[in-house]
């Protein structure tokens, strides 16, 4: 048979409790409190019996105050519920206090809590949030040019249709490709490549309007949404982009100088078009800028 262990021991383990521990009367006085409890207040040790919970639980004091008020026992300290716990320094420090109404004894009504910082779990949230904002981030950048990538401009561009065919707007689609980007590659090596992708992909941004989206949607082609714009004004803004490409050589790190153009294919988004479907005519029309001898545009 197991006997009974001493209260003592009972009592000692609440003392020496990480979590907070409080127990109040029905006149909201603290009569005990633990040694978590008196650190987390800021307050020394043995200070808090006999003050008002108030001091370090004005809401859940309050809410408590309510109850007894209505002769309902447990309010704040009748359940589990967040608070805000009043740090001796004014601190105000967010808890989650799981409560109990303790019953009555020699004709008085006690009511116990645990009560734990939230701040640590409120960290571990913020820092949660972050991350995943930060992953959502990256899925949708291109990391060599740290623009829109391939999944952001799919769904741009449909969020640009929803709205634009709702409200009948004229819209337009486009596709840019570097013109014999290959040769560059073969001439000066990739990672030379590579930094005249970042430098086309930082003035095509730089050209191109607020209103408007550029992403990389393939190896040296970048994809070019027009929200509410006409054919013409898309084929003006578009030759604003190429301009800004052809009429600067890219100095590279190693002071190389290279001219480089791009060709860009255009295409409307009448009612009801697949993105897929307009990015086809878009890259017809490339090909017919291509065809034409490059440093293009051209419009379907
Ligand atoms: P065109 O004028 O007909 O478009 O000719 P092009 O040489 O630009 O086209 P092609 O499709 O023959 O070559 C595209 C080149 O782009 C080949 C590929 O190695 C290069 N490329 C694709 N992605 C990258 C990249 O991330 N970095 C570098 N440096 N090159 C890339
Ligand atoms: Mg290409
Ligand atoms: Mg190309």
């Amino acid at each position: 048979m197991i006997t009974a262990l001493p209260a003592s021991l009972m009592l000692a383990l609440i003392e020496e409790s990480l979590d907070a521990v409080l127990i109040i009367d029905d006149a909201c006085t603290i009569r005990y409190a633990n040694h978590a409890m008196h650190v987390l207040c800021g307050y020394a040790i043995g200070a808090l019996p006999g003050s008002s919970v108030d001091c370090v639980l004005p809401e859940a004091a309050a809410a408590q105050r309510r109850a007894n008020d209505r002769h309902r026992g447990n309010g704040a300290f009748g359940k589990v519920g967040e608070s805000v716990l009043r740090h001796q320094c004014g601190e105000q420090i967010p808890v989650e206090m799981k409560a109990l109404d303790l019953g009555m004894h020699d004709g008085t009504r006690y009511f116990g809590a645990f009560i734990e910082d939230l701040r640590p779990r409120r960290r571990m949230e913020e820092k949660h949030a972050e991350l995943m904002a930060a992953l959502e981030r990256q899925a949708m950048t291109d990391p060599l040019t740290e623009i829109a990538n391939r999944r952001s401009f799919d769904a741009e561009a449909g969020q640009m249709m929803a709205l634009g065919w709702r409200r009948g707007a004229d819209m337009a689609v486009g596709i840019a490709d570097i013109d014999h980007f290959k040769k560059i590659n073969d001439d000066h090596g990739h990672p030379v490549g590579d930094e005249v992708l970042r430098e086309i992909a930082r003035r095509m941004i730089a050209a191109a309007r607020t209103t408007d989206f550029v992403a990389r949607i393939g190896g040296e082609e970048f994809g070019l949404l027009f929200p509410d714009t006409s054919s013409e004004t898309a084929i003006g803004v578009a030759e604003r982009i190429r301009e800004a490409i052809a009429t600067e050589p890219i100095t590279t790190a190693a002071n190389k100088k290279l001219a480089v153009t791009i060709s860009i294919g255009l295409a409307t988004l009448p009612p009801g078009t697949a993105l897929d479907e307009a990015l086809g005519t878009a890259d017809c029309a490339l090909y017919k800028a291509k065809d034409g001898g490059r440093n293009r545009v051209e419009s379907l």
